[in-house]
Order: C-alpha cells, then structure tokens, then sequence
C-alpha cells in the first residue's frame, strides 16, 4: 500500500507482525478495521489489553488460564494418572477440541533444539519431571518433526527412570505437519493408537 496515510501504514506494519499474516493481509485486515465501527474496533482493543493483563501460566501445566492452576488442573473429573505431554498450548487445546482426552497436560514450551540453542533446561521438563508421583503413565505428543523426536527420545530416558510407563501418540500425523492442524478423527486415532516405548 503506498497510502498518504503514515497512521494507516504504521497499522499495516503492525500487523505484518503476526504469525501467518503478510503485507496483503494486513493491508485487507486494516481496512477492514477501517470499516469496522468505532465500538467495534475498540472492543477488539480492549479485548487484547485485558489478554495481555490476566492470562497467565498455570503454575502445574503451563497451559494459558486467568486462574492457577488452570480449570484442566484443578478438575475433579480428569484421570490424574496420565499426563500427556505437548508442546505448546496450542497442541493442548486442539487435544481438547477432540474431547476424547480426560487426563491431564502438561505444556513444556517447545522442543529441544541444539542448533537453536535450545536445551531441556530452556523448557518446562524439570516441573514435569517434578510433578509424576501417583502417575501412571506419560504420553508424549510432541510435534512429528526432527526435534520433536529428539525431545521424545530426552523425556523417555528421564521418565523411565522414576518407573512410569511412558508412551507416544501414533504416528497418523505426518512427518512435519503440525499438530494443531490435524483434525479430531485423526487425533482420536493417534490416542487411541498411541504406543508404549
Ligand atoms: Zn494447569
């Protein structure tokens, strides 16, 4: 957009930011805004100001919530036998929207990665490690990726030392998709399928 407008350009700017938008989207979501009314715009502002304020991580799972530990940690209705572990709350909330799941999560926040500097200290693994007494079992549902099995590989060593069965979803999602893209059938089957190691 060569717009005359410099407010309108540091808005589009803004927006190429976000994950997956680039300049044209930005540019369609921001005159979108424009059209929008002014109540409209401003509940969408206040919204992500209030995001930012109250949510925080669950002190047990690290998932998002407004209140620790999360409503996942604190049900009475879950199975506090299993854990299963995933990358980022994303991944826990598409796992949920399959509602097949009823244990509980744990969100380490992201993979082991050598080449970016990325080591088990940098995640949540020791708070995972810390919280199995009266665990059952672990299931590990990191992303199908290089560093998703490097990660899968660390978390079955430690785990096993404390003598609990550790297990990983199937492998019905390929290799490099995402797991928050991968739809219920298919998360339901890779639970279902899941495999001890
Ligand atoms: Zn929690």
């Amino acid at each position: 957009m060569s717009s005359s407008s410099p407010l309108l350009e540091k808005l589009v700017s803004e927006l190429s930011k976000l994950p997956g938008i680039g300049r044209k989207s930005a540019q369609r979501l921001s005159f979108y805004f424009l059209k929008q009314s002014k109540s409209e715009v401003e509940e969408l502002a206040r919204t992500l100001i209030e995001v930012k304020d109250k949510i925080i991580s669950c002190e047990t799972c690290f998932n998002f919530t407004e209140i620790s530990p999360c409503s996942i940690c604190s049900s009475e209705h879950r199975n506090r036998s299993v854990i299963c572990v995933v990358e980022e709350p994303t991944d826990l909330m598409a796992i949920e929207r399959s509602g097949e799941y009823k244990g509980l999560y744990h969100v380490i926040g992201g993979v082991i990665s050598p080449l970016d500097g990325i080591g088990p200290e940098d995640l949540h693994i020791r708070e995972l490690l810390n919280r199995l007494d009266s665990v059952e079992e672990v299931i590990i549902a990191t992303n199908p990726s290089i560093e998703g099995e490097t990660t899968t590989l660390y978390l079955q060593r430690e785990i096993k030392k404390q003598n609990i069965k550790v297990s990983r979803i199937a492998r019905g999602i390929p290799m490099g998709s995402a797991l928050e893209h991968a739809d219920q059938v298919t998360l339901v089957r890779a639970f279902e399928g899941r495999m001890e190691i």
